[in-house]
């Protein structure tokens, strides 16, 4: 389509379909998906944190002892335009939101302020039916904007090889362990690229954790060194 067209189509779509805040539905005038006030009531947290007791953790120190890697969250899923924002991010697909999250994300690791030294990034993949109904790995978008920031590397090294049945519907956390096992691999163009690696594994939640557990248990035994789990937001 000529440019033009496309400009009165998107005034068109403009007045019939104005763009409102996502969360607290307000019109907005220019073409963004949050009002200001929404966008600046997220709370960013500052400091990393242990996956298993949620203890806040400094970068340097040493973990509390329950497990291999450490969580970076940029904020919190109770926050509620945070978790509007990763709502229609993941199940509405609005694709769009990958920078708005991405920033988010971007802004916390600044405020944690550490050396990427020898990092490398690394999305979860999803399974490549899911994929496709959604029409784009969410992880992997929100890895491209970390990486294209930060000038690191991104290797799509894992790859699911089977596929699992969706973790909400499992109550207790050895059935979700279970029905995780095993799910990934990596993939033998990126075995060489991840040893004596540290690694910014990138999610878009965390929750109970099963899934980066089995992610880390695998990028671990391919010689993987620090892991630090990333995600916009922690429940
Ligand atoms: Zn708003
Ligand atoms: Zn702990």
């Amino acid at each position: 389509m000529f440019p033009f067209l496309i400009k009165i189509k998107n005034l068109i779509l403009d007045i019939l379909f104005p763009p409102i805040c996502l969360h607290c539905r307000k019109t907005l005038t220019a073409n963004q998906y949050l009002c200001e006030t929404c966008h600046n009531s997220i709370q960013l947290n500052t400091s990393l944190f242990c996956p298993v007791c949620r203890l806040r953790l400094a970068e340097n120190k040493k973990i509390c002892g329950h497990t291999n890697y450490l969580l970076g969250a940029a904020g919190n899923y109770h926050d509620p335009v945070l978790r509007d924002l990763i709502h229609y991010f993941k199940y509405e697909s609005f694709e769009n939101l990958s920078p708005i999250l991405g920033e988010i994300i971007i802004n916390y690791l600044k405020l944690l302020n550490f050396k990427l030294l020898n990092f490398i990034i690394i999305p979860i993949p999803l399974h490549r039916v899911k994929e496709r109904q959604r029409g784009f790995n969410q992880s992997k978008l929100l890895a491209k904007n970390i990486a294209g920031h930060f000038n690191l590397e991104l290797i799509d090294a894992l790859k699911r090889i089977r596929k699992t049945k969706p973790q909400a519907q499992f109550k207790k956390a050895e059935k979700r362990a279970e029905n995780i096992k095993n799910c990934f691999a990596i993939k033998e163009s990126a075995i060489k690229s991840i040893k004596n690696k540290n690694i910014l594994l990138i999610d878009d939640v965390f929750t109970t954790g099963t899934t980066i557990n089995e992610a880390v248990r695998v990028l671990k035994q391919n010689s993987a060194k620090r892991i630090i789990a990333l995600v916009a937001a922690k429940a």
